[in-house]
């Protein structure tokens, strides 16, 4: 029911940002806010018996499900950003995106050594974000305990590169 909600919802953006990209919007959940409870329930139900202490978030939509989130489970929530953005000390990460090139970066006090860490982001494609995202965790002395999307571009094969880090890999929509 809420898969098939967000098939409805998420809307195929052609030629976003670059031309021959079909980019999934999914800024039409956030006008629907029981919608927007329903995937916090979920994401609830479906990472009970995973323990967790800290949520990250990736800039800038997983910021949105990810907050929410750790808000909702009572834990705290650190924000990766891109490069430039964060005001303390970090440190970074490169990787490569389904388009382009980045680095993130996470303040370097943001999770305590040996954290339980959930990685949340909006959508899993290359997986190339989250890998760079778990690698600034594990340098941190933190472990990733487990990755969350709202869609996993699936055959993209993301998950595949996920699996050194946590299997548990949840995502509502495919
Ligand atoms: P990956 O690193 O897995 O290849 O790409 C995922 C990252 O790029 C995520 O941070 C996600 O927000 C963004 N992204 C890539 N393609 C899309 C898309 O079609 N829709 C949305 N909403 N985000 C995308």
């Amino acid at each position: 029911m809420l898969e098939q909600k967000l098939r409805d919802v998420v809307r195929d953006i052609p030629d976003f940002p670059a031309p021959g990209i079909v980019f999934k919007d999914i800024t039409p959940i956030l006008k629907d806010p029981l919608l927007c409870m329903a995937i916090v329930d979920e994401f609830v139900d479906r990472l009970e018996g995973i323990d967790i202490d800290v949520i990250a978030g990736v800039e800038s939509r997983g910021f949105l499900f990810g907050l929410m989130l750790a808000t909702r489970l009572g834990l705290p929530f650190v924000p990766i950003r891109k490069q430039g953005r964060l005001p303390y000390k970090t440190i970074s990460e490169s990787y490569k995106l389904e388009y382009g090139q980045a680095t993130i970066e996470v303040h370097e006090d943001a999770v305590p050594m040996g954290a339980k860490v959930l990685i949340h982001d909006d959508l899993l494609a290359t997986g190339g974000t989250v890998v760079a995202s778990a690698k600034l965790m594990e340098k941190l002395g933190a472990v990733v305990v487990g990755f969350s999307f709202i869609i996993n571009l699936d055959f993209l094969n993301g998950s595949g590169r996920l699996m050194r880090f946590s299997d548990n890999i949840i995502s509502l929509v495919k």
